[in-house]
């Protein structure tokens, strides 16, 4: 950050109102939404054609509720508002300044949002934030006062006139909600979600098409918010305190690459006992350098890894044998998520074929699958601009370019929109050749079961007893739904068949009584799902607004002086309740 960073006249007094863009995002409409890119991670990118066996599930924006958490000024945070709820609480409450984060793709919806503003708040100061931030030319692309690249925590705090250098306070939130797979809602409760955990943001392994690693500064560099393990390990146990959670979605590009921190934070959770989960992402490589031991002592049950392709020339790949490296964590019951680029220079209609063979031979229990795109501010995108293979707006619509759909760019050898089936193929090779996601999840688990139970450390066998308990019921009651539902398609079925068999024979009779109770009822769920979603049904999520510490006094203040307000007296300010709305 320059010396010259601006700073608000009213530091931290000044009201601040953060918005993520608006909604409905499951449909294709003039701002930039599309059907195809719903607000969904998992149904988006990941287990997109597995129907009913999707994976459904929102996140919170945390970046915005990171930042909200740290600044002392009256913040109000509304996630997901649909554009009526934005508006309205533009028109209704004062602002001094309004910051909105998005992705490129959202150009559209912020660029809408900033006109609002300056017709209904026009003394408001708008900060545009998130990865649109590194949009090459963004300033003229919309009306903003400024535009923050990289970390937002930081930016404002200088902005209000805060210590920048202060401890980040972790915000509390839980990792995912409005769970649903095979038509049964799922999780919410603390106890069987994963809060979420932001140690670091940024990767200094820098690859060309990264988007993270760009925004926090590209190879070489990223952003600490905590250093030590020992601060890690304290904000861990605050996180377990107040939200009763024993496992952590820790959203960091490449926690394991932090090697002092994670291995003095596995000394502490072993001075402690501590029998938490961690769901990770990491590079292979990186992975590959901790011993299975490590990875159980950490409590590293799921992870994601980029697999990128076979012949991709990624240092982060080299040396590693990747279906061995899965092999491996699967056997010892960690879930992985693999992620495999589609549309690489070398791929070809000739190739490609075997390039999503290779891909899905992994049998992960999650495959990502994504096109290779130039994102605005990566190294790949500035490669292309400078060879001019990128596609003019008026070519190609930013809405379009979220990686699902298809290439921003003239590809060398893939024309005319072909990459669009290529990646459908890849989903669906996928899906037919493994089966559900949630049956590899479940052989999984019971794969850390067999491995770990008689580990001589308590806490290690504690752990996984937690993690495993629902293949004793829900788990084993989704099996046999599965199983019934894939009569007639042999390889899955057996594959079900003999998973419920070990489940059963594991377990013994409770889930043998249990599993046909429970399949019943997930089979009839399953059928419903599948008839919605044919019909066209989409998921979205509910607007939250949270107000911090010092909105709420304000908000508690002005009602007030509302009590002892005057007939013909002008109230203004925030007055709703935060709630999920
Ligand atoms: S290793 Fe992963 S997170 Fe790091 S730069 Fe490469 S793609 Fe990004």
């Amino acid at each position: 950050m320059k010396a010259t960073h601006p700073r608000h006249p009213l530091g931290q007094k000044a009201r601040v109102l953060l918005s993520s863009v608006f909604g409905p995002f499951a449909q294709n409409d003039e701002y930039g939404s599309r059907t195809i890119n719903p607000m969904e991670l998992y149904h988006n990118q990941v287990t997109r054609t597995q129907g009913g066996f999707s994976l459904r599930m929102f996140i919170r924006s945390f970046g915005l509720k990171l930042i909200q958490e740290n600044i002392k000024a009256p913040c109000t945070l509304l996630d997901f508002p649909q554009l009526e709820r934005f508006t309205a609480e533009i028109q209704n409450h004062t602002y001094d300044i309004i910051g909105i984060g998005g992705i490129a793709p959202n150009l559209g919806k912020v660029k809408k949002m900033c006109e609002l503003i300056r017709i209904h708040q026009p003394g408001a100061t708008i900060v545009v934030g998130g990865h649109i931030a590194n949009m090459v030319d963004i300033e003229h692309c919309l009306d903003a006062d400024h535009i923050v690249k990289g970390d937002g925590v930081a930016w404002f705090r200088r902005y209000l006139n805060q210590d920048e250098q202060a401890p980040i306070r972790h915000p509390k939130l839980l990792s995912g909600f409005g769970t649903r797979i095979l038509g049964v809602p799922a999780g919410g409760k603390p106890k069987n979600t994963a809060a979420i955990l932001i140690p670091s943001v940024g990767c200094p392994l820098g690859c060309n098409f990264c988007a993270t690693s760009s925004f926090f500064g590209g190879k070489g560099n990223f952003v600490n918010f905590y250093k030590t393990g020992k601060e890690l390990f304290d904000v861990m146990c605050d996180i377990e305190k107040s939200m009763k959670v024993n496992s952590f979605f820790v959203m960091d590009e490449n926690f394991l690459l932090h090697r002092k921190r994670a291995l003095a934070l596995l000394e502490l959770m072993q001075t402690h006992g501590k029998s938490w989960a961690l769901s990770v992402f990491s590079s292979a490589s990186i992975l590959k350098s901790y011993t299975m031991e490590q990875l159980a002592g950490l409590g590293v049950a799921w992870v994601w890894i980029g697999l990128e392709g076979e012949e991709s020339q990624y240092g982060k790949l080299k040396g590693v044998n990747t279906k061995k490296l899965v092999g491996e964590l699967q056997d010892a019951g960690i879930r992985v998520l693999g992620s495999s680029i589609v549309g690489m220079e070398n791929h070809t209609p000739d190739n490609i074929n075997r390039v999503l063979d290779y891909a899905v031979s992994h049998d992960t229990v999650f495959h990502q699958f994504m096109l290779y795109t130039p994102v605005s501010g990566t190294p790949l995108h500035r490669q292309m601009q400078l060879e001019g293979k990128l596609l003019s707006e008026k070519e190609f619509s930013i809405a379009d370019s979220h990686g699902q759909y298809r290439f921003n760019y003239r590809h060398p050898h893939i024309v005319n929109g072909e990459e669009e089936q290529y990646l459908l193929d890849a989903f669906n090779k996928d899906f037919k050749a493994n089966g559900p996601s949630l049956a590899r999840l479940i052989r999984v688990l019971l794969n850390g079961w067999n491995t770990y139970k008689n580990h001589p450390e308590k806490r290690i066998r504690k752990r996984v007893a937690w993690e495993i308990k629902p293949l004793k019921t829900t788990y084993a009651g989704a099996v046999w739904a599965m199983r019934k539902w894939y009569i007639g398609d042999d390889k899955i079925y057996q594959k079900l068949d003999s998973l419920l068999a070990e489940l059963y024979s594991t377990f013994g009779i409770k889930t043998r009584i249990l599993a046909p109770l429970i399949g019943r009822y997930a089979f009839v769920k399953l059928k419903k799902e599948e008839q919605r979603l044919a019909a066209g049904w989409t998921y979205e999520p509910p607007t939250y607004v949270d107000e911090n510490s010092a909105a709420l006094a304000l908000r508690k203040a002005e009602q007030k002086k509302v009590k002892n307000q005057l007939p013909g007296e002008v109230q203004t300010g925030t007055l709703f309740k935060p709630a999920l709305r």
